[in-house]
């Protein structure tokens, strides 16, 4: 509270332009109107798309759209920075069946697509593997295993994007992921000495895998951007969006992290930005084995390609039916 105000003395009433200040930018210092707010959110996703070669001309982008504030505002920024470039974007949504969840949000996705006159594409747990994810995770609570819901559901939302992606002949997957979010996965996998994740958050970093197997781009165009300020960004341009989170959230390591953070981003504005170019830093540098990164393995049970014999896919298949 005590910061809240010192924040609002710092802030100017006026912007640069001398428009009236909607949002105060602590990390530099700026109070900034509305417009030179969405401009600046424009501009860092410009900025990070052209510093990390996330996008060619001709690229065909899949924007992974799950309805919620930091996906909505990607499709949204992605439609109008790429308007001229010879982009075609489409809009790629799962349905993992998550019942009285997914479909509100579905249903904003499917609108905010339709606006923009993105074609969008919904593929679903039921029909890619046979279950919803309720059904999955019944069955993993029945025979009493441990994994958690999110890494249930992470590689077979990963495999339905990608299956979505090659139906559509996409040849790049755009996905939300903010600076929060990248920075809260850096200290997981430091905190549990995964030195290959690490390595898998560098941009720059053609993982062979996914790559491989239908030359798919993985980018984060919003990798720049904080979590807070995506939520105003939504906000402001009365973009509808899902607010409540996934009634499957870990509350895990994930949470104490990004607690830990904000109060720290509180006390020293500007922390997590920094915290972030020390981060991809740490992943550029990371070397990994050149014989375990040249070489592709292929699922021994699907076939598709794989960091081990049995890719992620079918060791949760495995778990839950
Ligand atoms: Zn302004
Ligand atoms: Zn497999």
């Amino acid at each position: 509270m005590e910061n809240a105000r010192i924040e609002r003395a710092k802030a100017s009433p006026t912007c640069r332009c001398g428009g009236k200040t909607v949002y105060f930018r602590a990390y530099n210092g700026e109070s900034l109107c509305s417009k030179c707010f969405n401009d600046s959110i424009f501009e860092k996703t410009k900025k990070a798309i052209s510093k990390y070669d996330m996008l060619h001309y001709g690229d065909r982008v899949g924007v992974a759209v799950s309805g919620g504030k930091d996906s909505t505002s990607l499709l949204y920024v992605l439609s109008e920075i790429t308007k001229g470039h010879g982009t075609k974007l489409y809009a790629l949504t799962v349905d993992e069946g998550i019942d009285g969840y997914r479909e509100e949000a579905v249903k904003n996705a499917e609108r905010l697509a339709k606006k923009l006159s993105i074609p969008m594409l919904v593929s679903s747990y039921k029909e890619l593997f046979g279950f919803t994810l309720d059904e999955a995770l019944q069955e993993r609570s029945e025979k009493a295993i441990k994994t958690s819901s999110c890494a249930v559901c992470g590689p077979l939302r990963r495999r339905s994007i990608d299956r979505t992606a090659e139906k559509l002949g996409v040849n790049v997957v755009a996905t939300a992921h903010n600076l929060d979010d990248v920075l809260q996965t850096f200290y997981i996998n430091l905190y549990s000495g995964d030195l290959e994740r690490i390595k898998w958050l560098d941009p720059s970093f053609k993982s062979g895998a996914a790559n491989e197997e239908f030359k798919l781009r993985r980018i984060k165009p919003m990798i720049e951007i904080y979590e807070q300020e995506l939520a105003f960004f939504a906000y402001l341009n009365n973009l509808t969006f899902q607010s409540e989170s996934c009634p499957y959230m870990n509350e895990g390591i994930r949470t104490e992290i990004r607690l830990h953070l904000n109060e720290l981003e509180r006390k020293h504005p500007g922390i997590k930005y920094s915290t972030l170019k020390t981060a991809l830093g740490i992943a550029s540098s990371v070397v990994l084995d050149p014989d375990r990164s040249k070489k592709i393995m292929r699922c021994e049970s699907c076939g598709a390609v794989s960091t081990g014999p049995i890719c992620s896919v079918c060791q949760t298949l495995k778990v839950v039916s």
